[in-house]
């Protein structure tokens, strides 16, 4: 398989990594997960849009108009003829002497990108999945998606460690999103997650999800709610690009709802279900 290195695909051993990264040295970069049906981007614009936002946010400057970069993905995908898969896509500050300061004046920044074919996790979805709670201790710009995921990583390998799947943020007792993952409750037909803010990463799946809800006249309050709530709701859902519309049948071992995927989740699962499949391929 092909690797897209900056503007070019090439063979996986014909990059080189600089040693004076600053992705590599402080985690300064930012990244994107695009899921592939069909041979074909889900929801790539909202992706690339959100990709040079975070940009933006910590004064990179990408070298590429969207549309060469969208254009360079699909390219990819069709090199690597991924069928059901992702894009995993990062680009970092670029290599300069270690210093905490930007560079300055600044260097170019590096672009990786793979594609792997991986099949959807449909079991966890048509059964549900188990989560836990874990204190938020990320920082306060949760809305860049930075290469820096420490807080994440301690947070799922707690969550894995102990067999739950995803770990459920709260900071106090206000839940803001999983480790990995937007979270929404339903509760009388009502369904609640936390509204966009520096706390959460605003979610391409979330804001698919929220059009899933009107789609099927399911009220969405985007107002945040604690722990103890979400442990009285009807319903339990999370969601990331890679997890589609996941439900959350028990946390910290307590039964949501009946313990199984509720009314509302499957209907949600249905009408994403319908807006994957309109996806033709490339
Ligand atoms: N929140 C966090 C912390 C994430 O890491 C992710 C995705 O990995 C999400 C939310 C979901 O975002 P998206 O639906 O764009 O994949």
């Amino acid at each position: 398989v092909k690797v897209l290195w900056n503007d070019r695909i090439v063979n996986e051993d014909e990059v080189r990594i600089g040693f004076e990264d600053r992705g590599y040295q402080f985690g300064d970069g930012i990244y994107e997960v695009i899921k592939i049906y069909n041979g074909n981007l889900f929801t790539a614009t909202e992706h690339i849009n959100r990709l040079y936002a975070s940009a933006d946010k910590i004064q990179i400057v990408i070298p590429y108009t969207k549309d060469v970069l969208h254009k360079m993905l699909y390219d990819l995908i069709e090199t690597n003829e991924v069928n059901v898969g992702h894009i995993y896509l990062q680009i970092t500050r670029g290599i300069s002497p270690r210093q905490h300061n930007l560079p300055n004046p600044p260097v170019e920044p590096v672009l990786t990108a793979y594609t792997k074919e991986a099949a959807r996790p449909l079991d966890q979805q048509k059964n549900g999945v188990n989560a836990c709670f874990d204190n938020d201790i990320r920082w306060l710009r949760c809305d860049i998606k930075s290469l820096n995921l420490l807080g994440n990583i301690l947070s799922k390998e707690k969550a894995s460690s102990n067999g739950y799947y995803e770990a459920i943020l709260h900071r106090d007792e206000l839940i803001t999103e999983g480790s990995s993952s937007n979270v929404y409750g339903i509760k009388d037909g009502v369904l609640y997650t936390h509204p966009v803010s520096n706390l959460i990463l605003n979610g391409i799946t979330r804001n698919v999800i929220l059009s899933c809800c009107e789609e099927i006249g399911l009220p969405v309050v985007e107002s945040a709610f604690t722990t103890t709530q979400a442990l009285e709701m009807d319903e339990f859902i999370m969601s990331s690009t890679t997890t589609e519309v996941m439900p959350v049948v028990s946390i910290d071992g307590q039964t949501i709802g009946n313990g199984k995927p509720g009314q509302w989740t499957k209907k949600i699962q249905q009408v994403f279900e319908s807006k994957i499949s309109s996806l033709v391929s490339l």
